[in-house]
């Protein structure tokens, strides 16, 4: 018989109303006949949640920025817009989605290596913040604005000499494309100057998907000594100093959620003890996953149910083409389950040892494999949680011609 493998622990603020999984009061049941399957359903209520206990926990003067590419739907990115200091975004693309979704120009940055002249000009025309990635990006920035006739707002994207230990994706430290090296720096914010432009600060990344509080502790240390010692070098301290973010969301089993208080608690004590050139600066996080990844679930139905020597497998209308990460392929070494259910059975006792499979014709499209869940059949809904974050846009929607899954926001 197939061995069982744990699932990822369900987040909170989900309910049972009436035998099913609720989310935010509605039943799954009535959202599925209502906007037919797959669905993403993301709830407004639990994103208010999390913004306020991260407010609560963090610095008041901090400022906290949405990092949209983890969630750029329209209604999801007006929303965060209002809760939010600030937008993150990496292309053109995500420019325009901001600004139309009501973000101030003065409260956008801009990322990412390979932006191009069109990017750049865009950025520059509407006034938000590029953080510049290489000396030659800088180049181009200036050439671009000065064209233009507009002063462009520059910041410096570093690539820290550290890593945010434990995350699951490393953005600094060694050789990388994001960012420039130290030592390059002081030079590139100096020809910013004398160009004209105006010189916002440093945009410094260690990391995604860390979980451990005292590792990104340690990574907002050191990312403050590295700003205090590049305005030192420069003879000027920034006006501002984006200190990245890394807070990660539990997907696995003995996943354990961060700890946001002694995080809040650390950098109370280091904002109030700042070296003398960072004392005028204004400080920012920018997050993506921990704000909105678990206000999200992925809702698909059961088309099929079938066993193969000794195996059970459920298949749905849904899988790897709208989430991707719940199978396993974006970005892990080792597969395993995200938090799933039966939600159309939420509180039934689970009876069997099942596989969740995609209709996607190819062994990649596992979404829960060999996971202990009550019986379910034919019609029967399956909920994929941690689905408010790099679902819907980091998946292949249009493999196999399949097309994307609806997206709704409720209250
Ligand atoms: C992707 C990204 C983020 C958001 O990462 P999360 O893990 O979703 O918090 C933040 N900043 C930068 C520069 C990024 O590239």
């Amino acid at each position: 018989m197939s061995k069982v493998k744990p699932v990822g622990p369900i987040p909170q603020g989900y309910d049972c109303l009436d035998g099913e999984l609720a989310i935010s009061g509605s039943k799954v049941s009535a959202l599925v006949s209502e906007h037919g399957s797959p669905l993403f359903v993301y709830s407004k209520r639990l994103l208010d949640l999390r913004m306020e206990c991260l407010r609560n926990a963090m610095p008041g003067s901090l400022h906290i920025h949405y990092a949209m590419k983890a969630n750029p739907y329209a209604p999801v990115l007006s929303h965060m817009v209002k809760l939010s200091d600030g937008i993150d975004i990496a292309s053109g693309g995500e420019l325009a989605m901001a600004l139309k979704a009501g973000a101030q120009a003065n409260k956008i940055s801009f990322a990412g290596p390979g932006k191009r002249d069109d990017e750049l000009l865009a950025a520059i025309e509407a006034g938000v913040t590029i953080n510049i990635e290489s000396p030659s990006e800088c180049d181009r920035a200036l050439a671009i604005g000065t064209k233009a006739g507009l002063e462009p707002r520059l910041a410096i994207r570093v690539n820290p000499d550290f890593d945010l230990k434990g995350s699951g994706m490393k953005m600094g430290g060694g050789a990388k494309p994001f960012g420039m090296d130290a030592d390059l720096v002081a030079p590139t914010v100096h020809k910013i100057v004398e160009a004209g432009a105006h010189w916002r600060g440093f945009h410094i990344f260690a990391g995604s998907q860390a979980l451990k509080a005292d590792a990104i502790v340690e990574t907002q240390a050191q990312t403050i000594a590295l700003a205090a010692r590049l305005a030192e070098a420069i003879g000027q301290g920034p006006e501002h100093v984006n200190l990245g973010g890394g807070f990660g969301i539990p997907y696995f089993p003995g996943d354990e959620p961060v700890d946001v208080g002694l995080i809040g608690d650390a950098l109370e004590k280091q904002l109030a003890d700042l070296p003398k050139i960072l004392s005028k600066t204004q400080f920012a996080l920018e997050l993506g996953r921990f704000l909105v990844g678990e206000a999200g679930v992925y809702l698909t139905r059961i088309v099929d149910r079938k066993e193969s020597r000794g195996e059970t497998f459920l298949v749905t209308d849904g899988g790897l083409h709208h989430q991707l990460a719940a199978s396993g392929n974006f970005g892990t070494v080792i597969r395993r389950n995200y938090p799933a259910a039966i939600a159309s059975r939420y509180d039934t006792p689970a009876d069997e040892v099942v596989s969740i499979v995609g209709c996607l014709c190819t062994p990649l499209d596992m979404l829960s494999d060999r996971v202990q869940l009550p019986v379910a059949q034919v019609d029967d809904i399956v909920a994929i949680f941690c689905a408010g974050a790099y679902g819907a846009t980091a998946s292949p929607a249009n493999f196999l011609g399949q097309g994307p899954a609806k997206e709704i926001l409720v209250s």
